[in-house]
């Protein structure tokens, strides 16, 4: 047995290993950890130990993967929760993300960059989240703090500057428009690639590129075209919000004759390694209703990638038509936490039960298809096998999850529980890299409080701004009305 490594030692705990081929569970199991590596996984250990983790009623799973977060867009909570005004069909972010035609800045200009960043991937951290892929722009310092908060962090982070093709903006009558600039979206791709020569492997590694588009709506076949050329020829994931939007797929039927789908499969920038975040207006999609070409096909025909986020969608009433279709065509489908909070078990939970809703049938998506959806699909989504397991030979991402709780309960189906009943306060350690990053349920990086009272300066400046950013003048609260009023005497 080597030494070279300090070994830990994880023993006593219901392990969710990986044989291969799919996830086993093992009663007692043992995991023990060699440097950034799993070194074995079974029933027993009699190696030496280092450290030793007592993991005696608790579940081991390995670390969950997000393929779709935006890490540094917590204090609009998501534009109060993922709502939004009527006029915007169902989209979100139009509320807060445009620029002001007038000049007037943004409700991000106020955020505090580092803060906010940290705060981010302290929350996938603290939900079990130990990889993930980012959707941000490189900002003022070309992406320096983001490789930093992540450093610091401990996380595993999948990004790059994104690519912009085009802009919103926010109209002086409250319309929001559209503006594509294939100029500026080749000049952003060539700054990516630049990222990525200077940060791929930092952080010890930790840190992988990729080519994100910002949105397949705001971009250019050309632009497409290049980015996924660069993609490939970097060996690297290519991802872009996809059909998040009801629009996207009447006015490209409009422009090109083609579904969106069929327009990316004609510019050939769908195969294994693209990973389309949402792909929910398919040409089946009930609110589309196209059935004359079968969308669902032409991307598992592909071996195309889809990042599902169903806990936003759910707040807006839509839903992925269906978590189970897609797969059953061959369609790679990974969760991502696309909203406030970055919260995998949610997501789970949401995939499951929207799922059996749409297809009105209470056996579809189980709980073990969900719970790969979160860890084993992730990766192959992002072309890795040593993520997303505990196996031999892996890195060693993992998450303890404590079930001796009135919650959990007892149950004899560790996956189920898992999926319908956990809550991320009940993980209580979390490993990235050979790297305890949470330990007795807290963060090892930062103190929490602290985290919180950094993001709250911050948070009420972005919402006090709002009324400068609004075309009439509408404060936050008139925006968007609490769900109570205040107390008046
Ligand atoms: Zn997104």
């Amino acid at each position: 047995m080597s030494s070279a490594c300090s070994t830990t030692v994880i023993k006593g705990g219901t392990v969710i290993a990986f044989d291969g081929s799919e996830h086993r569970k093992i009663e007692k199991g043992v995991v023990v950890i060699c440097g950034d590596r799993i070194l074995h996984v079974g029933r027993t250990w009699d190696g030496p130990s280092d450290l030793t983790i007592d993991a005696e009623g608790k579940l081991v799973i390995p670390g969950q993967i997000s393929t779709h977060a935006h890490v540094g867009a917590h204090e609009t909570q998501r534009a109060l929760i993922d709502g939004g005004q009527r006029q915007f069909l169902r989209s979100g972010f139009l509320h807060f993300l445009p620029s002001r035609r007038s000049g007037e800045l943004g409700v991000a200009s106020q955020q505090d960059l580092r803060a906010s960043l940290r705060y981010g991937f302290s929350t996938l951290l603290r939900h079990g989240i130990t990889s993930v892929l980012a959707f941000a722009p490189g900002g003022p310092d070309d992406g320096e703090t983001m490789v930093e908060a992540a450093g610091e962090a401990g996380i595993r982070l999948f990004w790059a500057p994104i690519v912009v093709g085009g802009r919103y903006w926010l109209e002086n009558d409250g319309r929001v428009t559209r503006e594509l600039d294939e100029t500026h979206g080749l000049q952003s791709l060539q700054k990516a690639v630049s990222f990525i020569e200077r940060y791929s492997g930092a952080n010890d590694g930790r840190l992988s590129g990729i080519i994100a588009i910002d949105e397949f709506y705001v971009s250019t076949p050309h632009l497409r075209q290049r980015a996924k050329e660069v993609a490939r020829s970097l060996g690297i994931p290519f991802t872009m919000h996809f059909l998040e939007q009801h629009r996207e797929f009447f006015e490209t039927m409009a422009a090109t004759g083609k579904t969106p789908v069929q327009e990316l499969a004609a510019e050939g920038v769908l195969d294994d390694r693209t990973v389309l975040a949402h792909c929910v207006y398919l040409g089946s999609h009930s609110l589309v209703n196209y059935p004359v070409v079968d969308d669902i096909a032409i991307l598992g025909d592909h071996g195309a990638s889809v990042s599902h986020s169903p806990v936003a969608f759910s707040r807006r009433g839509v839903m992925l038509e269906s978590f189970e279709r897609y797969r059953r065509a061959g369609v790679t489908v990974a969760l991502g936490t696309d909203t406030f909070p970055l919260d995998m078990f949610a997501e789970m939970r949401t995939a499951s039960t929207a799922c059996k809703a749409v297809e009105r049938n209470f056996e579809a998506a189980p709980a073990q298809d969900v719970f790969a959806a979160s860890n084993l699909e992730g990766a192959k989504a992002l072309g890795r096998s040593d993520i997303g397991r505990i196996s031999v030979g892996a890195k060693a991402d993992l998450v303890i999850v404590d079930t001796k709780n009135l919650t959990f309960g007892i149950n004899p189906d560790p996956i189920r529980a898992l999926v319908h009943l956990a809550t991320p306060q009940m993980i209580e350690t979390v490993v990235v890299d050979g790297r305890i990053v949470v330990s007795n349920k807290k963060l090892v990086a930062f103190d929490e409080e602290e985290l919180l009272s950094s993001v709250r300066s911050s948070s009420e400046r972005m919402w006090q701004h709002y009324s400068r950013y609004h075309p009439s003048g509408l404060s936050l609260t008139e925006q968007f009305p609490t769900s109570i009023l205040e107390w008046t005497e």
